[in-house]
């Protein structure tokens, strides 16, 4: 069994909703459970400035799958809550992201682990702080209160909408 690290992120057609509801399929996706949910937080769009804000969680995943076959299955629910693919960082009714995998690292034009902005990302750390594990490494092993402090500011606020009842 491995860990993955998956960021949830929505700015169309009630976020929370959405957001929701992919916890929902993903918590359903076969040989996996959720592990840990983080809080919702709300930030500002990256990229084009003219479309509303965003709402972003993280969760951890206990899975048998491998991480293309993960991928598959998250484009999938992307595709079904109603992701369509136009504007690069433009709005979107759910974006499903693998953040980290075990310790693996991958380079493949399909597939890049560790993603490759998510030490950049204020949206992206600090859920992605609530769900790591102690022995859970992130890119070239540089600590988590260091990339925090050199990260993008999008306004993140933590809310408190909650994921599960
Ligand atoms: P960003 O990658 O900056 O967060 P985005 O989420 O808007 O941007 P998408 O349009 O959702 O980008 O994805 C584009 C492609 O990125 C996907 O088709 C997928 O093949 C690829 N990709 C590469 N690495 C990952 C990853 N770790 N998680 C999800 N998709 C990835
Ligand atoms: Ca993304
Ligand atoms: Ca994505």
């Amino acid at each position: 069994m491995s860990l993955a690290y998956i960021g949830l992120g929505s700015n169309l057609d009630d976020p929370l909703q959405q957001i929701r509801s992919a916890v929902t399929a993903i918590a359903s996706l076969p040989q996996s459970s959720i592990e840990q949910l983080s809080s919702v937080y709300q930030s500002t769009p990256v990229g084009p400035s003219d479309q509303p804000d965003f709402l972003n969680a993280a969760l951890r995943l206990r899975t048998a799958l491998d991480p293309f076959t993960l991928l598959d299955h998250l484009q999938q629910i992307e595709d079904h809550h109603g992701r369509e693919r136009h504007q690069r960082w433009g709005p979107r009714t759910l974006d499903l992201d693998i953040l980290l995998f075990d310790n693996t690292v991958i380079s493949t034009p399909r597939l890049t682990v560790p993603h490759r902005e998510l030490h950049n990302r204020d949206f992206v750390l600090h859920p992605l702080q609530e769900v790591l594990t102690e022995n859970q490494l992130l890119p070239n092993q540089i600590d988590l209160a260091t990339l925090l402090a050199s990260c993008e500011d999008n306004d993140l606020l933590r809310t408190d909408y909650r994921l599960t009842d």
